[in-house]
C-alpha cells in the first residue's frame, strides 16, 4: 500500500493536486471536506450537524471526522493506497489514523505538505467562493477563522509527522504542472 497526506492550509491546493495523483498512482481520494459536503447535500444528521461548525469556519468534531474516514477506508479496503486530503486535522486525528492504517498492516508513507504564503491562500478562496458555491469561501470572516483554527489546531502535525521522518515541504506556488511533478518527485522517492 502507498498512503500520503497532503497537507497545508486551506487554499493551497491540496484538492486539485490530488486530482492527477490519484490516477497516477491509482490510489483512493479521502478528502473529508468532500465527504462533509455530501453529507450535507444528502440531508443526513451528521451533515447538518457538521455545516454548523463548517460555516463558522471551525473543524468538526474528531469523532465525527475519524469515524467517517474509517468507514470510507473499510468500503474501500481492497484499494492499493490512500491520498488524505484535508485529514488529519489535529493530534488525535492523527493518532486514530496510524491506529486505522496499522489494521490494514499500513502507514503514512509520506506527508507532502504544500507551502503558499497567507496573502495568496485568502486571494484563491475568494475567487473559488465565486464559483464553487461554497459559503464557506465567500466570507473573509470565515476564511481568517479557517486559518486561525489551521495556525492552532493543525499545523502542530507538521511537527507530529517530522518527528517520524516522514513530513516534505513543497513549494505550492507556481503553475499546477510544475507542482505536481515537485509532488511526484518526493513521491517517487519513498516507492
Ligand atoms: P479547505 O481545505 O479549503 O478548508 P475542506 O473542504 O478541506 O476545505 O474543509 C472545509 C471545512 O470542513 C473545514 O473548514 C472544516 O469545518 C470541515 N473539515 C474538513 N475536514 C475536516 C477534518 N479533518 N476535521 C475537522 N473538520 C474538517
Amino acid at each position: 500500500m502507498l498512503n500520503l497526506i497532503l497537507f497545508g492550509p486551506p487554499g493551497a491546493g491540496k484538492g486539485t493536486q490530488s486530482e492527477q495523483l490519484i490516477d497516477a498512482y491509482n490510489l483512493k481520494h479521502i478528502s473529508t471536506g468532500d465527504l462533509l459536503r455530501a453529507e450535507r447535500k444528502a440531508g443526513t444528521e451528521l451533515g447538518i450537524k457538521a455545516n454548523e461548525y463548517i460555516a463558522k469556519g471551525e473543524l468538526v468534531p474528531d469523532e465525527v471526522v475519524v469515524g467517517m474516514v474509517r468507514n470510507f477506508m473499510k468500503e474501500h479496503s481492497s484499494s492499493k493506497g490512500f491520498i488524505f486530503d484535508g485529514f488529519p486535522r489535529t493530534t488525535p486525528q492523527a493518532e486514530a489514523l496510524d491506529n486505522l492504517l496499522s489494521e490494514f498492516g499500513a502507514k503514512i508513507d509520506i506527508v507532502l505538505g504544500l507551502e503558499v504564503i497567507v496573502d495568496e491562500l485568502v486571494k484563491r478562496l475568494l475567487l473559488r467562493g465565486e464559483t464553487s458555491g461554497r459559503a464557506d469561501d465567500q466570507s473573509e470572516e470565515t476564511i481568517r477563522n479557517r486559518f486561525k483554527e489551521y495556525q492552532t489546531k493543525t499545523l502542530p502535525l507538521m511537527d507530529y509527522y517530522t518527528k517520524k521522518n516522514s513530513y516534505v515541504g513543497v513549494n505550492g506556488m507556481g503553475e499546477i504542472d510544475h507542482i505536481q511533478s515537485s509532488l511526484r518527485e518526493e513521491i517517487n522517492k519513498v516507492l
